[in-house]
């Protein structure tokens, strides 16, 4: 509920550090190990120039923001829903990020411009394609990294509520409560189809699908533009609530439309892709039932293999190994970036099966790892994070020097 004003801002810090001791400009090499900072690192001079990121205050977004900065040198454009702080309550994290972001980036020389607005209007499109013209710029990247419980549709103002729900049948499942570190049984009705409907149309593609047909509509996307909206797959234990749940029928919707924006944008050298990623706190995942539970048994696992990955490392792959190796972008056979690789691995994927079924509060921690995840959640609200001193009061309506 809360967040930390110094420590969301030392958090951004932390990862704009790590992206600055990656190396972009050498070959990226076999991809076959999460990236870890050299101490020295080179800016990516073959990346893009200007990133326009939907979502780019926390999670995957604001990671895609930081590396298109900080490893690639990009001017940044990032829109996102925030809400700011009052006298007695802290804004949300996003906020403090979003300062932190600009302060850095204008320290570091970048351009950055921030906004605070709903990305599902039409008049938070014209207000950063007035932008984009104002600065005589083209999008090379897109990242569209929305997760919104709701969506007002942009023309008649009727509000859309997404669910997560399961399809046809009730699923029960097993839920931790990882502050607590109780697990209990929940069970979960199936949607109706109205239910299903609605969540498409907040988490599917059709806002997506609205930016690049603005941008391209009014001459904003450069030569080779390139878009990606994010993903994720995960475990047959998740399916129910997830990849065959009502989230599953979004992001089917977000895959589809991916495919046909691709064949559109590669006749003029572009190309649109759905990245699957890997599953990692952040305040969406958080509240998905099993979630928890898989992420906190999957983070145990990937860290005693030491595949483990944040969305920072993930995204470091996106760009580097991805996007801009210079050469052609790696997919699977539906056409999707693949960054769930290490996840998915069989052999990481059979232990947590393993585990999920023998897991129980006696051995919660031995198996899985609840102090991550805890301090993961913590962290993504400013709490828990390293060279930060709790004791010292703080005000709510900025963040401190950087
Ligand atoms: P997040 O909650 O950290 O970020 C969501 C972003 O959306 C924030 O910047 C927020 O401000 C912004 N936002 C929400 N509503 C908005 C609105 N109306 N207007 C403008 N901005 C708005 O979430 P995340 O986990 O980083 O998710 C981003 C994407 O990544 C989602 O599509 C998600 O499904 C996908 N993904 C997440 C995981 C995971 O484990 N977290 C794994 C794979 C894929």
């Amino acid at each position: 509920m809360n967040a930390h004003p110094a420590g969301c801002a030392r958090e951004v810090q932390l990862q704009k550090e790590f992206v600055e001791q990656i190396d972009f400009s050498a070959e990226p090499g076999p991809d076959t190990a999460p990236p870890r900072p050299t101490g020295s690192g080179a800016a990516g001079e073959n990346g893009p120039k200007t990133v326009l990121i939907i979502g780019g205050s926390t999670g995957y977004g604001l990671a895609s923001r930081l590396v298109g900065a900080f490893g690639y040198g990009a001017e940044t454009v990032s829109v996102s829903f925030e809400r700011e702080a009052t006298d007695k309550r802290p804004a949300t994290p996003g906020w403090y990020n979003t300062r932190a972001f600009d302060t850095l980036a204008t320290k570091a020389g970048l351009k950055s411009f921030s906004f605070n607005a709903d990305a599902f209007a039409h008049e938070t499109r014209d207000t950063i394609g007035a932008l984009l013209q104002a600065r005589g710029r083209k999008v090379d990247l897109l990242v569209y990294s929305l997760a919104s419980g709701v969506r007002p549709d942009p023309d008649t103002g009727h509000m859309y509520r997404s669910s997560l729900k399961p399809i046809s049948e009730t699923y029960t499942t097993r839920a931790v409560d990882f502050m607590k570190e109780t697990i209990s049984e929940v069970s979960l009705e199936p949607a109706e189809q109205d239910e299903i409907d609605a969540t498409v149309k907040v988490m599917g593609g059709e806002d997506w699908q609205l930016w690049v047909n603005y941008l391209q509509e009014n001459g904003l996307v450069s030569d080779g533009f390139q878009t990606v909206a994010f993903s994720y797959i995960g475990p047959e234990v998740t399916h129910p609530i997830y990849r065959s749940g009502t989230i599953g029928k979004a992001k089917e919707h977000l895959e589809a439309t991916a495919r046909s924006m691709n064949s559109r944008l590669q006749q003029n050298g572009g190309a649109a892709y759905v990245s699957i990623n890997k599953a990692v706190v952040t305040r969406a995942s958080a509240v998905i039932p099993a979630v928890p539970l898989y992420i906190s048994l999957l983070f145990s696992v990937m860290k005693e293999k030491q595949l483990h990955e944040g969305c920072i490392e993930q995204i470091v792959r996106m760009y580097r190994n991805r996007l801009y190796t210079g050469g052609e972008v790696p997919t699977d056979s539906e056409d999707r970036i693949r960054l769930d690789d290490f996840e998915m691995q069989p052999e990481i994927q059979a232990e947590v099966a393993r585990r999920w079924e023998t897991v129980s509060e006696a051995n919660l921690n031995e198996l899985a790892d609840m102090q991550g995840f805890r301090s993961d959640f913590l962290r993504i609200h400013g709490f828990d994070v390293p060279g930060i001193d709790y004791e010292q009061d703080v005000a709510l309506g900025d963040i401190p020097e950087l």
